[in-house]
């Protein structure tokens, strides 16, 4: 049977990996919509090839380029965030949100609203919004799948189960590429190190997160949110190898856990099938050629975000949200050489101790804040920018 899918971040790591699947089942798939910031030349190749029937970049500027690179095919090209909405709300069996940042929300939103499934990579976005997506997922009967793996893993391991039997659920984190180095060297990670992770290919600001462990840290308040057993029962544990993805353990201490290789094709391939199975391309899980699975607790001396993420959705309301904005302008300033590794998560702490935000009772409530946060942060950047 044929299905319509639109995605969100078409021309991203998480993109690529769901086109891929789309690709190489041709005739599953019909595509609404693809989207992208501004990449339009690399839109318009993915539109032409998917023979989508709409193309959106989210920053208005590029839109003239898209149309150019789309005369002739008949697909609709549109720019700006009203679009980027407009689009992501017309009716499909399956959206992928894959934006990256709070920047992707709103279209999440408008999926969220007209009822549909929604494959969560963005986890920005659930972060910021928390308990307003989350009421909106259920008021509209909406299907939210989590895409990122860890989730992705646990809501696997919760298949079949009851949510009131779970004593714990523990999240995988990798480490990331500095997990071993001294506090020294971390402070003086250069972009290019922080971006080189060892077991995952992904875009330029997840990679950092991962560096900086904030990665963890927001999957810790996504996980929250996804899966209501209260924050006591969440627990992190690093796991250089990341073969296992996460774990459930129910009360009478059976541990459930779901393993793979590290490619995202797999939990979004569960998405795409959920709650079938579908092939990917990728070579059985070898487990004797890894040898070993090791874990240890995560260092939060040397990698404080977990901690700071932790005491944010502990503090509730805004915080999370205000948490996001702040680590998405320092990991900016980080990557543009503006700051040092370490100025990352201080920028975030010092934004989230500035003021305390009351909870976001909508959307635009979110989104306000979101800003005001990002303003804050920057201050903060300046002012921190020389200790
Ligand atoms: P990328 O940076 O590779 O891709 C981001 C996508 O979002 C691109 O299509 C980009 O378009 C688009 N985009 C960026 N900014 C905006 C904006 N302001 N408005 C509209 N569109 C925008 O990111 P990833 O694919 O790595 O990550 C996407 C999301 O998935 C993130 O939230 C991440 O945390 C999550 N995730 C990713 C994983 C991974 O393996 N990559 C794993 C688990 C979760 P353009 O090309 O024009 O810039
Ligand atoms: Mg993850």
């Amino acid at each position: 049977m044929t299905r319509s899918i639109t995605l969100l971040g078409a021309t991203g790591s998480i993109g690529a990996s769901t086109l891929d699947l789309v690709r190489r089942n041709p005739d599953d798939w019909n595509v609404e919509a693809l989207s992208a910031n501004c990449s339009a030349k690399e839109l318009a190749a993915l539109a032409r090839e998917f023979g989508a029937k709409v193309a959106v970049v989210g920053d208005e500027s590029c839109l003239d380029e898209l149309k150019d690179a789309l005369a002739g095919s008949g697909i609709e090209a549109a720019g700006g965030s009203e679009a980027l909405c407009e689009a992501a709300a017309r009716p499909v069996d399956m959206t992928v949100a894959a934006i990256v940042g709070c920047a992707g929300l709103a279209p999440t939103m408008a999926a969220v609203r007209r009822g549909g499934t929604v494959a969560l990579a963005n986890k920005e976005a659930l972060v910021s919004a928390g308990d307003v997506m989350m009421s909106a997922v259920a008021q509209n009967g909406a299907t939210l799948l989590p895409t990122d793996s860890e989730h992705n893993a646990i809501f696997q391991c919760l298949a079949g189960g009851k949510i009131e039997d779970v004593a714990r659920i523990t999240l995988t984190a990798s480490g990331g590429p500095l997990r071993t180095w001294s506090r020294e060297a971390i402070d003086a990670a250069t972009p290019e190190q922080a971006v080189a992770h060892p077991n995952w290919s992904m875009g330029a600001k997840i990679s950092v997160d991962s560096a900086t462990m904030m990665n963890k840290g927001l999957e810790y308040i996504e996980a929250f949110h996804l899966f209501p057993v209260g924050l006591d029962r969440l627990r992190i544990v690093v796991h250089p190898q990341s073969v296992i993805h996460s774990m459930v353990e129910y009360r009478d201490r059976s541990t459930l856990a779901q393993l793979g290789p590290s490619d995202m094709r797999v939990p979004i391939a569960s998405c795409l099938a959920w709650p079938e199975r579908m092939e990917t391309p990728l070579e059985p899980l070898d487990l004797s050629s890894i040898g070993e699975l090791t874990f240890h607790a995560p260092d939060e001396a040397r990698f404080p975000a977990t901690r700071i993420a932790r005491e944010a959705i502990e503090a509730g309301g805004g915080a999370p949200a205000v948490l996001n904005a702040a680590n998405e302008i320092a990991v900016e300033a980080f990557l543009a050489g503006q700051i040092g590794f370490s100025r990352i998560t201080a920028v975030a702490e010092t934004t989230l101790a500035s003021y305390s935000a009351a909870a976001p009772a909508s959307l635009e409530d979110v989104l306000a804040l979101d800003a005001e946060a990002r303003i804050r942060a920057r201050d903060a950047l300046e002012n921190t920018a020389l200790v």
